[in-house]
């Protein structure tokens, strides 16, 4: 016996028809793919307590389902083959099966098993820049989906065999890929909606629909104060002293900014127009000066160096500012 459904419930075989039903209950919500992730090992998982229950909630099914047991058990302790079991396997009505809903499962209401039923919600995330943000763009998502399986159609098996294709689960899984357009001037945990790309409807009912909340993370080198962006930007010892122009990445692209003379480590300077834009209006980029001495210095640096050691009338100690 390849598979225990009363150990998959942990319930006893004693279990009464509610007892089960209350077994289920409790497991297909905690591994229900919108509760537990869509990971492959929870869909497997899902997938197999609902099979389970599809047995066990069945009179006929269950009857037939214990006596191969007994008889595997039996066989395994014994001598006989497992051929029985084998058969009882693949006399497995494959079109008897139920559908479960989030409704079902949840309790809203009970639905007949025919009756059209709209397919699940997916939820996902998507992560994307302050400026992706602000100036819109498009990602690329993979997304598992599980279809009806295209060999056999649902059906588990092909000319009285396991259909090779799905391995006779009726349905198979793959990664779908959507470029996913998102706005510009999108807000943080905004959700964008890919209708009828969520879980398949069951007997003609529609799709549902696949949510992607959107992610704005705090980049590394930036801060953001409300629409201001906030950014540190190092400067060599001869820049601070003499001045210059230094360019600045903005979201507008590089920007040349004009270095004071005598600029100090820690001075700021604010780039007007060069922050966040959103709802007409924009902020500002404030630029923080952060004086650093180079990695590595030549000879003929140090030497020159040494000769401002040697010209530097100004002991900056004794000076109070
Ligand atoms: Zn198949």
């Amino acid at each position: 016996m390849t598979k225990d459904y009363y150990k998959i419930l942990d319930i006893s075989e004693f279990s009464t028809t509610e007892e089960i039903k209350t077994a289920y209950r409790h497991l297909a919500r905690k591994w229900h793919p919108d509760v537990a992730g869509n990971s492959p090992d929870v869909i497997a998982k899902f997938k197999e307590i609902n099979e389970a229950y599809e047995i066990l909630s069945d009179k006929n099914r269950k009857a037939d389902y214990d006596t191969a047991k007994r008889f595997y058990s039996y066989a395994a302790n014994g001598s006989q083959s497992k051929k029985n079991h084998e058969n009882h396997n693949n006399a497995e009505n494959p079109n008897n099966k139920k559908n479960f809903s989030w409704e079902d499962l949840f309790g809203k209401k009970e639905k007949k098993p025919k009756a059209p039923q709209k397919g699940d919600d997916i939820f996902s995330d998507v992560e994307i820049s302050v400026f992706e943000a602000v100036s819109g763009t498009s990602k690329i998502i993979n997304m598992l989906q599980t279809n009806i399986c295209p060999n056999c159609k649902g059906r588990k098996f092909v000319n009285g065999n396991k259909c090779p294709y799905c391995n006779g689960k009726g349905e198979s899984s793959t990664y779908k890929r959507f470029n996913v357009k998102i706005p510009a001037g999108i807000k943080d945990k905004s959700k964008i909606r890919l209708a009828g790309e969520g879980e398949k409807g069951k007997n003609g009912g529609a799709n549902g629909d696949l949510y992607l909340t959107i992610h704005i993370k705090e980049p590394v080198n930036y801060k953001t104060d409300g629409l201001n962006i906030l950014k540190t930007i190092a400067v060599a010892p001869h820049e601070a002293i003499l001045g210059g122009n230094i360019s600045v990445p903005t979201l507008k692209g590089n920007v040349s900014l004009k270095l004071a003379p005598n600029t100090r480590s820690g001075q700021k300077i604010r780039l007007a127009g060069c922050g966040i834009e959103q709802n007409n209006k924009v902020g500002d980029m404030i630029v923080t000066v952060e004086i650093q001495i180079p990695k590595s210095l030549s000879e003929e640096e140090i030497n020159l160096y040494k000769r401002l050691q040697e010209l530097a009338g100004d002991n900056i100690r004794e000076r109070i500012e």
